[in-house]
């Protein structure tokens, strides 16, 4: 399969209804590139385009974020989890300042060695602000792929080699046709071919859509991990640090003990804001933002 059967159907879709969102602007910097990137890893775009606005406002240049402490970062982040992020893209905003004049590097190999930059995130900035060709595969463009190309509801819970290999096969060779691909199938995965309900309907690749084809069969490979939250440290973490963020200066432990009544577990994650740098201890019983 070539990517010619999907991909100009799939770009004038996306022409006429990708959502219009800030970082695909073409007056976008590679630096809000990047920081619309580090949001998104986790966090869902409704969530994110406030908190991004603010800082693009706020550090419109890497210079800008890295002049400022960590902590503050961390609080800007706000509460869209996964907080150390913020200090990851603040530690690759030093990076930016130190070692490449201030100006995001356009190589995916020098976007990889920065702070929190992982394979997803060089290849996605490689790819929107510079117009590269490089295999962007996140959730979305996965299920795409899975089920357009693969004929399958859903991919692996981890990428195969044959879903690298059918991504760069689907892959057009130019830069920015390649960019362009990219995020219409991820609009495509977001607006219509999502997880739970493809509205195969109204999707533009619906002709030549290999599961839709072999009809719609059930998924049957190995089991995806939950994304449960009621409970989890992760949300633990996320109480400590909502009541940190909000304080004006250190917080007494007592108004930590009081957002999770389960000592052993909130002690636990407590340690482990530490440890990760994201919380200082700032007197015997007092605690603050790093
Ligand atoms: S036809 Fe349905 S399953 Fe296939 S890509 Fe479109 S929305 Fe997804």
């Amino acid at each position: 399969m070539t990517s010619q059967p999907l991909l100009e159907p799939l770009l004038e879709w996306y022409d006429r209804h990708a959502r219009d969102l800030p970082w695909r602007d073409g007056s976008a910097t590679p630096w809000a590139v990047m920081v619309s990137e580090f949001m998104l890893q986790q966090t869902p775009v409704a969530r994110v385009l406030p908190v991004y606005l603010e800082w693009l406002e706020r550090w419109p240049t890497p210079a800008d974020l890295a002049a400022e402490t960590s902590g503050e970062a961390v609080r800007a982040w706000g509460r869209l989890g996964y907080p150390r992020r913020a200090q990851r893209l603040h530690a690759a905003a030093g990076e930016i300042v130190a070692g490449h004049g201030g100006e995001v590097p356009a190589s995916y190999q020098e976007l990889r060695a920065l702070p929190g930059v992982g394979d997803y995130t060089a290849a996605a900035i490689a790819s929107f602000a510079f117009g590269q060709r490089h295999v962007v595969l996140d959730t979305n463009v996965r299920r795409v792929l899975a089920r357009a190309g693969a004929g399958q509801e859903l991919p692996r819970p981890s990428p195969t080699r044959a879903e690298r290999e059918l991504a760069e096969a689907l892959l057009p060779l130019d830069g920015s046709t390649a960019a362009a691909w990219s995020v219409a199938a991820m609009e495509l995965g977001a607006l219509v071919c999502t997880s739970r309900e493809p509205a195969c309907h109204r999707c533009p690749v619906r002709d030549r859509c290999a599961w839709l084809a072999a009809g719609r069969p059930a998924y049957d490979g190995p089991a995806h991990r939950g994304q449960a939250w009621a409970g989890t440290d992760r949300q633990v973490r996320g109480r400590l640090m909502a009541v940190l963020r909000e304080a004006e200066g250190p917080v007494h432990l007592s108004r930590l003990e009081a957002v999770w009544s389960d000592a052993a577990q909130r002690d636990r994650c407590l340690s482990s804001l530490l440890a990760d740098g994201l919380v200082v201890r700032t007197g015997e019983r007092t605690y603050a933002l790093d």
